[in-house]
C-alpha cells in the first residue's frame, strides 16, 4: 500500500490530501502540522478552515485511509511519498525583504526529512516556490542522504479557494515537473499515477522541474494581472461615462481574451497573489531583468491604487471627511466562499477609513472578530520602503466593532461599504436599510453586486466601482 504524507495542514494541505484520500481508498494518507491546535480542528467537528463541500469529504475518510496528526517525523519515516505543503510568505528581513519568499520553513522540513527518513522518498513540491528551489532542496537533501535516494518533484497547486473542492474534483490541469533521468521519470510516474485515479490523463501535464515551478508564478501573475487590467480601465470608465461591466462583456466576448477574472473590483487580496508577483519580481531582478521585474511590479501598484482609490471615493463623497461618522463594512474575506483574509484589500480599506478616524462596524458570514481585531492591529508591509510601518494606534482599534448580521451592521450607519461579494448581500432588504440609516444615506460598492439603480430609487447615494454615476 502506497503511503502519502503531507507536511503542512492549511488551506492547500488539508483539501488536497483529503481529496486525494477519498479518491484513492487504497491510499494512506497523512497530513501533518506542527501546529496542535490546527490539526485538532482537523480532528474536530469544526475544521478549521471554511470551503464548501470539505466537511463531506474529509468526514468520509478521516479515521479510514486519513488522518491529521501532530507526529511528523513518523509519519515523513514511513511515507513513499511525501508533499511539502508549507507556508512561503514574503520575506520580512535580510536580502530580498519584501519581495523574495521567505523559505525557512521549506529548508526546515526538509531537513527534519532527511534528518528521520531510513528509505527512498519522492519529496514532492506543493508549495508555491521560486523557480531554482528544487536545486536548494536537492542539496539539503543529498548532503544529508544517509544512503537514502531522493528524487524532488514540482506538483503546485492551482486550486482556488472558495471553490476548492470543485478545483480539486475537477481540475483544469495537473501539473507534474521532475529530473529528466530515468529515476526522475520513475518519480513522475509514481505520482501521475495517484492523479489518475480521477483526473484525466489529458489533463496530466509532465514538465521539467523548473516549467513547473515557474508555471506557478507565471499562472498567479496573469491571473492578478487580469484584475489589475480591468480594474485599471474601470478608473477610466468612472472618468469617460463608460461602464465597465458593458465593457469587460465586450472585451471578453473575443474567444482569444474570454469572459472569466474580468470583473471590476476594489482589488484583489489573498495569501498567493501579490507574495508570487512580488517573488516573481525578485527573480527578474536576480537574474538581470529590470524592465520583466518593473512590468510585473505594475500589476500591484494598479492593485494598491485602485484599493486607494476606493478610500478615497468614499471619503470624497461623504463631504471630504468621514471623521466619527460611522461606516457599515459588508463582507471581510478576500472573496466569497472563504474565511481566509489573509491580503483582505478589506484590510487597506478600513484602514484608510480608520485613518480619517470613522467608525467601523464589520460583518462577515465567516470571518470571527478575533482575525478582524488581529488583521487591523497588523502592521502593513512597505516592499518599496522595507521597514515596518507604525501599528494602528489602540485607539482605532477600538472604532471597530464587529456585528452578527448585515442588518445589524448597517444600522444607524451613514454608509455601507461592501467589500466581499458574499451572494447574501445581493438580497437583502435594503429598504428596511436604508430606513434605519441617517440621511443622506451612501452604498459603496466595492464588488459590484447591488443593482445601483435599485438602490436609487429607494434612496440612497449609490459608488460603483467603473460604472457612471447615473448607471
Ligand atoms: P497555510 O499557512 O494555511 O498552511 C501551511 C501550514 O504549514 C501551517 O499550518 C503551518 O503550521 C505548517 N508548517 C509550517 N512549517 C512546518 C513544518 N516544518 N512542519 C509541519 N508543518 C509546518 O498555507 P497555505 O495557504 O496552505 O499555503 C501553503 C503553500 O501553498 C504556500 O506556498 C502557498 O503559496 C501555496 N498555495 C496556496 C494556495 C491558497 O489558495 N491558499 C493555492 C495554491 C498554492
Amino acid at each position: 500500500m502506497v503511503k502519502i504524507c503531507c507536511i503542512g495542514a492549511g488551506y492547500v494541505g488539508g483539501p488536497t490530501m483529503a481529496v486525494i484520500a477519498l479518491k484513492c481508498p487504497a491510499i494512506e494518507v497523512a497530513v501533518v502540522d506542527i501546529s496542535v491546535s490546527r490539526i485538532a480542528a482537523w480532528n474536530s467537528d469544526h475544521l478549521p478552515i471554511y470551503e464548501p463541500g470539505l466537511d463531506e469529504v474529509v468526514k468520509s475518510c478521516r479515521g479510514k485511509n486519513l488522518i491529521f496528526s501532530t507526529d511528523v517525523e513518523r509519519h515523513v519515516a514511513e511515507a513513499d511519498i511525501i508533499f511539502v505543503s508549507v507556508n512561503t510568505p514574503t520575506k520580512t528581513r535580510g536580502l530580498g525583504a519584501g519581495k523574495a519568499a521567505d523559505l525557512t520553513y521549506w529548508e526546515s522540513a526538509a531537513r527534519m526529512i532527511a534528518d528521520v527518513s531510513k528509505s527512498d522518498k519522492i519529496v514532492v513540491e506543493k508549495s508555491t516556490v521560486p523557480v531554482k528551489t528544487a536545486e536548494a532542496i536537492e542539496k539539503i537533501l543529498t548532503h544529508n542522504s544517509n544512503g537514502v535516494k531522493y528524487q524532488i518533484l514540482s506538483n503546485p497547486e492551482f486550486l482556488a479557494e472558495g471553490t476548492a473542492i470543485e478545483d480539486l474534483f475537477a481540475p483544469d490541469r495537473v501539473l507534474i515537473g521532475g529530473r529528466e533521468t530515468a529515476d526522475g521519470q520513475r518519480a513522475i510516474k509514481a505520482l501521475k499515477d495517484v492523479y489518475a485515479h480521477w483526473v484525466p490523463e489529458e489533463r496530466i501535464l509532465c514538465t521539467n522541474l523548473w516549467s513547473a515551478e515557474l508555471s506557478k508564478l507565471a499562472a498567479n501573475a496573469f491571473l492578478a494581472q487580469r484584475i489589475s487590467s480591468v480594474n485599471a480601465m474601470s478608473a477610466l470608465c468612472e472618468a469617460t461615462g463608460a461602464d465597465v461591466a458593458q465593457v469587460s462583456h465586450a472585451v471578453g466576448q473575443d474567444t482569444r481574451i474570454g469572459r472569466k477574472f474580468l470583473n471590476a473590483s476594489v482589488g484583489f487580496g489573498g495569501s498567493c497573489f501579490q507574495k508570487d508577483i512580488l517573488n516573481l519580481v525578485y527573480i527578474c531582478e536576480c537574474n538581470g531583468l529590470p524592465e520583466v521585474a518593473n512590468y510585473w511590479k505594475q500589476v500591484i501598484k494598479v492593485n494598491d491604487y485602485q484599493k486607494n482609490r476606493f478610500v478615497n471615493r468614499i471619503v470624497s463623497s461623504m463631504f471630504n471627511t468621514v471623521s466619527g461618522k460611522k461606516i457599515a463594512i459588508l463582507g471581510f474575506a478576500f472573496k466569497k466562499d472563504t474565511g481566509d483574509t489573509r491580503e483582505t484589500p478589506a484590510i487597506d480599506v478600513c484602514k484608510g477609513l480608520l485613518g480619517d478616524k470613522a467608525h467601523l462596524r464589520i460583518y462577515d458570514p465567516q470571518v470571527t472578530e478575533e482575525q478582524i481585531q488581529r488583521d487591523l492591529s497588523m502592521n502593513k508591509f512597505d516592499w518599496d520602503h522595507p521597514v515596518h510601518l507604525q501599528p494602528m494606534s489602540p485607539s482605532s482599534v477600538k472604532s471597530v466593532t464587529v456585528a452578527w448580521d448585515a442588518y445589524e451592521a448597517a444600522k444607524g450607519a451613514h454608509a455601507l461599504c461592501i467589500l466581499t461579494e458574499w451572494d447574501e448581500f445581493k438580497n437583502l432588504d435594503y429598504k428596511k436599510i436604508y430606513d434605519n440609516m441617517p440621511k443622506p444615506a451612501f452604498v459603496f460598492d466595492g464588488r459590484n453586486v447591488v443593482d445601483p439603480k435599485k438602490l436609487r430609487e429607494i434612496g440612497f447615494i449609490v459608488y460603483s466601482i467603473g460604472k457612471p454615476l447615473d448607471s
